[in-house]
């Protein structure tokens, strides 16, 4: 029998998810709670909106693939799809054969062999490194740092090409020093090729009430260009 994805939502012309426009796919279910999580609607794994096989995911991704052309392709998002590294993977096996570039945007946090299988068919990994400050990172995600920073070295060993995504919040991950050494981290890596610093939003704020959940970041602005500016100033001259 075919393995089932549990799916939240797609996004047919995503352009900010890797290179070129893509078909983008939310997996269900997460195992990170971050302060700043616009899509709480994804954090479990019960009552997915979608329950769908590979086969029928790649038919779905196929009525979009001419507007990929050379750069575009799919990116698995979420949630968390690490959490179901066995369908992802065998979803981007088909992906392949169909000469579809697969992105995998991932926070990091599981290391185990159907992970390993499943980067095998993963031509770019969007590695979301919350903070690189290791005591701040437990209040910020509810996990720890070292799972992350365990999956980028992997990432080098096997030489995967990986863009960073970094969000900065106001007052919480926009302090100097902690954007310095996180450029100062990342330049061991010869895989990196490119390293996003994104602007906190509070979009999802609202969820949180429907979810009877409350909203840890209630009262934190969202990330002015003026602010983000500076960010990227201090992480690119460091
Ligand atoms: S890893 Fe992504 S989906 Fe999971 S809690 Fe963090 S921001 Fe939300």
């Amino acid at each position: 029998m075919s393995l089932i994805g549990k799916i939240h939502s797609y996004e047919s012309f995503g352009t900010v998810d890797g290179p070129g426009i893509r078909f983008v796919i939310f997996a269900q279910g997460c195992s990170l709670r971050c302060q700043y999580c616009h899509n709480p609607d994804t954090w479990s794994l019960e009552d997915p909106k979608i329950l769908i096989s590979p086969e029928a995911l790649l038919q779905e991704v196929l009525k979009y693939k001419v507007y990929f052309q050379k750069r575009g392709g799919v990116t698995f998002s979420g949630g968390e799809p690490l959490m179901q590294a066995e369908f992802v993977k065998e979803f981007f096996k088909l992906c392949k054969k169909e000469n579809i570039h697969t992105a995998l945007d991932t926070s990091g946090n599981f290391m185990n062999e159907k992970v390993k299988e499943l980067l095998e068919y993963t031509d770019l990994v969007l590695l979301d490194i919350k903070t690189i400050n290791p005591d701040l990172h437990p209040i910020l995600t509810g996990v720890k740092l070292e799972n992350s920073l365990r999956f980028l070295d992997y990432l080098q060993e096997i030489k995967k090409p990986t863009w960073i995504k970094h969000v900065v919040v106001p007052t919480i991950t926009d302090k100097a020093t902690d954007l310095k050494a996180l450029s100062i981290y990342l330049k061991k890596y010869s895989i990196v090729e490119k390293v996003e610093l994104l602007p906190y939003h509070s979009i999802g704020a609202y969820k949180y009430k429907e979810l009877n959940k409350k909203y840890a970041l209630d009262g934190i602005p969202d990330l002015s260009k003026e602010q983000l500016e500076e960010a990227n100033k201090i992480f690119r001259n460091t």
